[in-house]
């Protein structure tokens, strides 16, 4: 039931594009606030730009406060001095969403560079480590909340090429679980969506700005959409107090 996302607050990492974007405009028009973080301040203010639109058309009767923070999850500083930039009606975090991250190169594990590995470990695990810290802390003092990760089918299916962004995803699974526990008698609740195949700018990351490679990875299949990741995302925030999904699975229908 959309209605019991109205009025929430939702932090999102990485909601200048992608996912984190189509995130951000699914929970506006379902009248929540927003936070949105990200490295690329003119991309938030597009996205920004979209919530409010959403927002408006959707004539929801609550939420429409945006707030967007040019945010790097990989140091940490910044991740403290978070609160210093989000106006106080907002601070009173509902729902995190951590979804900053990437594949940084698809090689062999003697080909991979240290920069790509360092990237993906400060961003897909530290990062995402270093939000949930400073969230839960709230959460726990509030006795509410709901940390939502994105994980990744290649944390849990291990492909030959990803090596490390594979490792990076089973740490987010392993991390999420472990919260999963200790949160299991409060009402927090945590949940971990892992995708397969979206359609984004992931792929032309990973492919280092070759889009025909990074397009090629979806021939024969037809990839998800960001919007079809939002959407689980947004159902998995709009059960009920006593319902925690604890993991989903989500797939394009021709990928195994
Ligand atoms: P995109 O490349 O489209 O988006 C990635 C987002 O992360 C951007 O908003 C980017 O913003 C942000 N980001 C990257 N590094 C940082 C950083 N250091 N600090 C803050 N923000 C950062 O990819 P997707 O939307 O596809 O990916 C979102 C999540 O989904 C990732 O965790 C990815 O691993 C996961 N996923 C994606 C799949 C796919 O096939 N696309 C499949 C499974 C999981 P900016 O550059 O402005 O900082």
């Amino acid at each position: 039931n959309a209605s019991r996302l109205l009025g929430k607050t939702v932090l999102i990492t990485g909601a200048s594009a992608g996912i984190g974007a189509a995130t951000a405009i699914l929970f506006a028009k379902a009248g929540c606030n927003l936070i949105l973080l990200a490295r690329r301040a003119d991309q938030l203010e597009k996205v920004a730009e979209a919530a409010s639109a959403a927002h408006k058309s959707a004539a929801a009767q609550q939420g429409g406060q945006i707030a967007i923070v040019q945010l790097d999850v990989t140091d940490r500083a910044q991740v403290s001095a978070l609160w210093s930039k989000v106006p106080q009606g907002l601070r009173n975090v509902d729902i995190l969403v951590n979804n900053a991250g990437g594949a940084h190169g698809i090689d062999r594990v003697g080909d991979i560079q240290d920069k790509d590995i360092d990237t993906m470990f400060a961003t897909n695990v530290l990062g995402l480590i270093s939000l949930t810290q400073l969230l839960i802390k709230d959460f726990k003092a509030r006795n509410a909340g709901h940390v939502i990760n994105i994980g990744s089918i290649a944390g849990r299916e291990p492909y030959v090429g990803g090596s490390v962004y594979c490792a990076t995803k089973a740490a987010v699974h392993a991390f999420t679980s472990s919260l999963l526990r200790e949160v299991v008698d409060t009402p927090i609740r945590v949940t971990e969506i892992q995708p397969g195949m979206v359609e984004t700018e992931f792929s032309i990351i990973r492919y280092r700005g070759d889009k025909s490679a990074a397009d090629k990875v979806y021939d024969g299949l037809q990839p998800l959409t960001a919007e079809d990741i939002a959407e689980e995302i947004a159902w998995a925030a709009a059960r009920p107090p006593h319902v925690n999904i604890a993991e989903v699975f989500v797939l394009p229908a021709n990928q195994a």
